[in-house]
């Protein structure tokens, strides 16, 4: 089953989009080619491909022309997942560059005593903990109803970018080691690029967050 939109109306007219369920097996529906992506390839992403699909009115979701509003809606929630996803990532990526550091001697001493690295840790800890603030802001509005357009591009906009930094810092720290499938911080580096550009683009999240605050 998918929820698929669909422009239902005039091309560029307001509210020309709605909302429907496609069930499996639905007829002119199938699957296209399996995407070969970066990262994030424990999902699978595939193409759909709709040919002479005829979907019944009583799988529409809410009313004719209602869905971008309701995607919009969606996509306020599904921010703060995309955050809590590359604060996971990011998370990830950070403890095992910490604990490496105070492994791994370079020169008789562990990496973690050059401050080339031990600042790139506080980095790291700093924007961890800020993106973890922006993401519980976002969590508290949405639990008590209130809006929270800009709280949710924010988190999603601050948390991804950060997951791409540490994960990259996290390799760096790792060194060679950092650039093989042995240790896991090259998988964090390839999954945390999904978050920039999965339920919308940072690029989108700055336009939404600037229309808001010049709202
Ligand atoms: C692995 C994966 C899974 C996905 N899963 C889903 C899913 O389940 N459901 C779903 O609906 N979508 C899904 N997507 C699609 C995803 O949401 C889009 O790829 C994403 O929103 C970007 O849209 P686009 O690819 O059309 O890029 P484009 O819109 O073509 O953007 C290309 C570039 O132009 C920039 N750009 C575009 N417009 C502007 C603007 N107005 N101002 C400034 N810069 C701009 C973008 O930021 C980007 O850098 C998935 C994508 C991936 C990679």
């Amino acid at each position: 089953m998918a929820v698929v939109i669909c422009r239902t109306g005039e091309p560029r007219a307001k509210d020309n989009s709605t909302a429907f369920i496609v069930e499996r097996g639905t007829a002119g529906l199938s699957a296209g080619k399996k995407e070969n992506k970066l990262g994030m390839r424990a999902s699978e992403t595939a193409e759909m491909i709709f040919d002479n699909c005829r979907i019944a009115d009583a799988n529409r979701i809410g009313e004719v022309g209602q869905g971008f509003k309701q995607s919009m809606k969606v996509l306020d929630g599904g921010r703060i997942s995309i955050a809590a996803l590359g604060l996971g990532i990011a998370r990830g990526a950070y403890e095992a560059a910490l604990q490496y550091s105070k492994e791994r001697y370079q020169f008789d001493q562990p990496i973690a005593s050059f401050q080339g690295i031990s600042f790139k840790l506080a980095d790291m800890a700093t924007e961890i903990e800020a993106a973890d603030l922006l993401i519980k802001q976002a969590c508290d509005l949405k639990m008590r109803g209130l809006p929270m357009t800009k709280e949710s591009a924010m988190a999603k906009y601050y948390s991804s970018e950060v997951a791409v930094r540490v994960s990259t810092d996290a390799v760096q720290i790792f060194g060679g080691y950092g650039y093989t499938k042995d240790f896991p911080v090259e998988k964090f580096y390839r999954d945390s690029k999904l978050c920039t550009i999965g339920e919308g683009t940072s690029e989108i999240q700055k336009l939404v967050i600037s229309r808001e605050v010049l709202k």
